[in-house]
């Protein structure tokens, strides 16, 4: 069976058509489905609309947050709800469409493990969001060590890789890259952005900018080992300064006292930013410990009397 989660967060506009055009879908498709859909504490008829479509088709699981806890969350609540054997994320707006549910589902049974919607285009917006998602992929491709500039949030996984995401006890799970992190056999499916029928984008600015710091923090510890770097430019800058400060003093162009001051202040600032350094890095190693990942995900075994897959750490 295949389960598909779809986070919703004031979508009561699209709820009832979500549900329809997908479960339309795979029933053409002769897939056995549930859909599983999060209502993300919405102000708006989401929850009932919820309800409505869970009472037309009893393929429709609803669960209902206490508040809004973001997509992220939404997703993995989702996931743990899900009982296929293998489990899809979509957006309920329809932005990722559905076809490629079933692309998507064939390549799981031809043995993908993941199975990641690329995105083709992305779709309409500003170019100043267009921009700054740019900006967001470009560092966190880094961070993460591949290309994510055409990631998206549209995948398929296996009942292992959702199993091995679920037992990542961190709180700010980047659910984009961390579905590449478990590894796993996978492959892509490019889609294109639809747009938004109806509803409107639930990201503002400031929202973004949280996302991308947040994901960035979760992902690397670069931006701490800054200060390091830092530290050391302004070590090779005060060497170079110490050097004319002293050889003004020998040749007595120097005003008095003044070399005392400078080479002071060289000596403390640069000892003091690589210490920061220093300290950062073991708060990134202790950063490391605390998300506790696992250590390794085991995908396959063979022999001894264990049939099992599971393998986790
Ligand atoms: N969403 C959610 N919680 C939030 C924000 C968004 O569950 O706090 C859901 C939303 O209902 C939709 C999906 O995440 O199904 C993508 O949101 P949206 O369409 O607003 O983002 P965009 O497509 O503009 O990136
Ligand atoms: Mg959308």
């Amino acid at each position: 069976m295949l389960s598909v989660v779809l986070p919703a967060y004031n979508e009561e506009k699209m709820l009832a058509k979500a549900a329809e055009t997908i479960s339309g879908i795979l029933e053409d498709a002769a897939i056995s489905y549930e859909l599983i859909f999060v209502n993300d504490g919405s102000r708006d008829g989401t929850w009932q609309e919820i309800e409505k479509a869970a009472k037309k088709n009893r393929h429709i699981v609803g669960v209902h947050f206490s508040r809004n806890f973001g997509k992220e969350s939404a997703i993995f609540a989702g996931m743990a709800n899900a009982s296929g054997d293998c489990c899809a994320v979509m957006d309920c707006d329809l932005q990722h469409p559905p076809e490629t549910l079933v692309t998507m589902y064939r390549l799981w049974e031809q043995g993908y493990e993941v199975v990641e919607g690329v995105k083709r285009s992305r779709g309409k917006e500003s170019a100043l969001h267009r921009a700054s998602a740019g900006m967001f992929y470009r560092i966190i491709s880094r961070a993460v060590g591949f290309d994510m500039s055409r990631a998206s949030d549209f995948k398929l996984m296996d009942r292992k890789a959702v199993e091995a995401l679920l037992s990542m006890p961190e709180r700010n799970a980047f659910f984009r890259a961390l579905s590449s992190w478990v590894g796993f056999r996978s492959t892509s499916v490019e889609f294109d952005v639809q747009e938004r029928e109806a509803g409107e984008s639930k990201w503002s600015t400031w929202s973004l900018i949280k996302y991308a710091v947040t994901n960035i923090v979760s992902f690397s510890a670069v931006p701490m080992q800054l200060v390091t770097v830092a530290g050391v430019f302004v070590f090779f800058f005060a060497l170079v300064m110490g050097i004319q400060t002293l050889v003004k003093f020998f040749l007595g162009h120097a005003v008095e006292g003044f070399t005392t001051v400078i080479l002071l202040i060289l000596i403390i600032g640069s000892i003091i930013m690589i210490s920061l350094g220093i300290i950062g890095y073991y708060i990134s190693k202790i950063y490391e410990e605390v998300k506790g990942r696992p250590r390794y995900l085991i995908s396959k075994r063979i022999g001894g009397s264990h049939e099992g897959t599971e393998g986790m750490d």
